[in-house]
């Protein structure tokens, strides 16, 4: 019997790390589905793409060539078959990253590669994919789905020491405009199903909240 399991939420959230070491504990799969849209938005931004122009963005939307590795202790992430994985979390791409993913032609060439590496993750043991809109849009009929939250200054806090002590203050006013923009787009915005399980992940350890999911899936 396999599993699909959807872990939606805004960043800051614990989502990747209790993602991953769900997947791993479970011996599932793992996809994140953020780190595919910064790689289109590094293409583009490579390819001297103006992101901000959205015609633009559409057409070049079916040109680089994605993969994503899906093994939770080791993801990885190429594009045009060159690894993504450091130049995706730079600043110039987190600040991009939204205007790209707000594009419908981008988010249907995304959404396509999800549901086929959830699809082949379905004939093993099944899957966790995270993301902002896989429980509503993405596998609508996943068989657990999880909406994580925590107060914004639990999620600038964390995220600032991810990025190893950057400014408190400007990390939480980058979150906010990102969450404000990744839930106002037209298309597939952050939301949480309506059958999501939500969880407040603010005054919870990782280690807490990995259980919790875990749990959830085992029911
Ligand atoms: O999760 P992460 O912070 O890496 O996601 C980066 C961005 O990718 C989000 O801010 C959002 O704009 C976009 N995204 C999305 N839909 C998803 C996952 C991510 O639009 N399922």
């Amino acid at each position: 019997e396999s599993v699909i399991v959807a872990i939606d939420g805004p960043s800051g959230t614990g989502k990747s790390s209790t993602s991953k070491a769900v997947a791993a504990k479970l011996g599932l799969s793992y996809l994140d589905t953020g780190a595919q849209y910064r790689a289109i938005t590094w293409w583009m931004i490579t390819n001297g793409v103006d992101v901000d122009d959205a015609d633009a963005v559409a057409s070049a939307a079916g040109k680089p060539t994605i993969v994503s590795g899906t093994d939770p202790s080791h993801p990885t992430i190429t594009v045009d078959g060159v690894d993504a994985s450091g130049p995706i979390r730079t600043q110039d791409v987190t600040s991009k990253v939204s205007a790209v993913s707000a594009v419908p032609e981008v988010r249907e060439r995304i959404t396509e590669l999800q549901r086929s590496i959830a699809e082949a993750a379905g004939a093993g043991q099944g899957i966790v994919v995270e993301g902002r809109d896989i429980g509503t849009t993405v596998l609508p009929g996943a068989d657990l789905k999880i909406f994580l939250t925590a107060s914004p200054e639990a999620r600038a806090a964390r995220r600032s020491g991810e990025l190893r002590g950057a400014d408190v203050h400007a990390t939480r006013e980058a979150l906010i405009k990102r969450d404000a923009a990744d839930s106002s787009r037209k298309t597939s915005p952050l939301a949480k199903a309506d059958d999501a399980v939500e969880v407040d992940t603010t005054d919870l350890t990782l280690q807490q909240v990995i259980e919790c999911v875990v749990t959830l899936v085992e029911e």
